[in-house]
């Protein structure tokens, strides 16, 4: 815990940013299983708000934020919530900046997600359940990963060996229909909740 540090506001607020960027911060954070979609709807909403909104997503996606920011972490319980937490405040100053975040992390634990929320603070946040089957993600297992967990080659995998909590009230559950469906209700909700004005 760091000490004798101050934090510094600046001149600049939300609205003199979004009357620049020409919307508002926020947080879309995707949750699912591993091969739910995540990062396939994450990468087809980002596609939606520039083309269409000319809005300035960016997406901070669990496998890229391993390489870099945390490179150190592994995937014990510990190191998981860890991830989170790094990702849920970086996400935080991202929508400070007005950018659109997206976040694509499996992110299992109910407890978790409820941080990276109170991290958010007065930012809209939009927990998004991506809720494709264990039997369609296994089915599809894009990456081979669920192979891999059912042969024992990998310890502590969500929906296999480690558990998926569920969000019990999201504020968007998608998945059901296409990608583009997907993406496209989530844009819907960033305009009722006043995020994007156009
Ligand atoms: P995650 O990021 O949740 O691990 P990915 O996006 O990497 O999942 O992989 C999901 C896979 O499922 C992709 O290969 C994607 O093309 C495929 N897919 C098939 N139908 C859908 C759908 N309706 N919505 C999202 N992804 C789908």
């Amino acid at each position: 815990m760091s000490t004798n540090i101050t934090w510094h506001g600046g001149e600049i607020g939300p609205n003199e940013r979004r009357s620049v960027v020409g919307h508002g911060g926020a947080i879309v954070w995707l949750t699912g299983l591993s091969g739910s979609g995540k990062s396939t709807i994450a990468r087809a909403l980002e596609s939606l708000l520039v083309h269409e909104s000319k809005a300035l997503p960016y997406v901070l996606d669990g496998d890229n934020v391993r390489h870099g920011l945390n490179g150190d972490l592994g995937f014990g319980e510990r190191d998981r919530s860890e991830n989170i937490r790094r990702v849920g405040e970086v996400a935080k100053l991202m929508a400070d900046a007005n950018l659109i975040v997206i976040t694509a992390l499996i992110s299992p634990f109910r407890a978790d997600r409820e941080r990276v929320r109170t991290i958010a603070g007065t930012h809209p946040f939009l927990e998004v359940h991506v809720a494709t089957s264990l039997e369609e993600c296994e089915r599809r297992d894009p990456k081979g990963l669920y192979v891999k967990a059912r042969a024992g080659q990998i310890r502590d995998f969500t929906g296999i060996d480690s558990p998926y909590e569920a969000p019990e009230a999201p504020e968007l559950r998608v998945g059901e229909g296409s990608v583009e469906v997907s993406a496209r209700a989530i844009v819907e909700a960033l305009k009722t909740r006043g995020v994007l004005s156009r």
